[in-house]
């Protein structure tokens, strides 16, 4: 039995924090990263917060990033990729309708994995039940990276539920994304994101009709 899985969110980042090393929160600032990125900050103030940075978010998207770092006091980096969107697109075309792979490959799994090297311990906002994916999540996992290098991938809600998490944010006062009010139930880049086609699958408005279950920045690393 995996002692991790015992513990609730809180008790899973305090023993995180405790336990020392360079600590970072992937955020893609939707409603589970706020709940465990509220969780983080309050044990480890100084955490770093880790935005994928791809040049095709919702403006709701930048203003809710840039309001709630303002709020919170965050010490947001913005991963970015080596092209801007206007040299990726001068090169491969609107590439997130030809191979969403490999725009995710470009825009979100290469930046992700440079920032990463610099930590120890991943926290992320992941949840079991969002996707078939990610239904053997484990709260903490070793992860290696392609450079051989591994770290600790921190998953704190990975058993909540979906009202679980919208407890939390309502209990704490924290406003969410605001794209959740016009009918959103899981928010990435504009072009790649729809209101969900399946009123039973969150992820469903995700790369609609793509084929496409994850971006790749949370299959990139090879669970050990
Ligand atoms: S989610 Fe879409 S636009 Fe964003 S990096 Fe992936 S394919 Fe490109």
């Amino acid at each position: 039995m995996d002692i991790n899985e015992s513990l609730t969110a809180a008790e899973v980042v305090a023993a995180e924090v405790a336990g020392g090393g360079r600590i970072c929160m992937t955020c893609s600032f939707q409603a589970e990263d706020m709940v465990v990125l509220d969780l983080v900050r309050k044990a480890h103030p100084s955490v770093d917060v880790l935005f994928l940075e791809t040049g095709y978010h919702f403006a709701e998207t930048y203003e809710y990033r840039d309001r709630m770092t303002a709020e919170w006091g965050l010490r947001l980096i913005n991963l970015t990729a080596a092209t801007t969107v206007e040299e990726h697109e001068r090169e491969y075309g609107k590439q997130n309708r030809t191979n969403p792979t490999g725009c995710c490959g470009i825009r979100k799994v290469e930046p992700l994995f440079r920032g990463l090297a610099n930590y120890d311990v991943w926290f992320t906002g992941l949840r079991r039940e969002q996707s078939p994916t990610r239904a053997g999540l484990k709260k903490v996992e070793t992860h290696k990276l392609p450079d051989g290098r591994s770290l600790a991938k921190v998953s704190p809600v990975a058993d909540w539920t979906n009202q679980q998490v919208w407890r939390y944010l309502k209990e704490h006062s924290i406003a969410p994304h605001p794209l959740y009010d016009k009918g959103y139930t899981s928010i990435g880049c504009e072009p790649c994101t729809l209101i969900p086609l399946d009123p039973n699958n969150p992820r469903s408005g995700r790369w609609a009709g793509a084929g496409k279950l994850e971006c790749g920045i949370h299959t990139f690393s090879e669970k050990q």
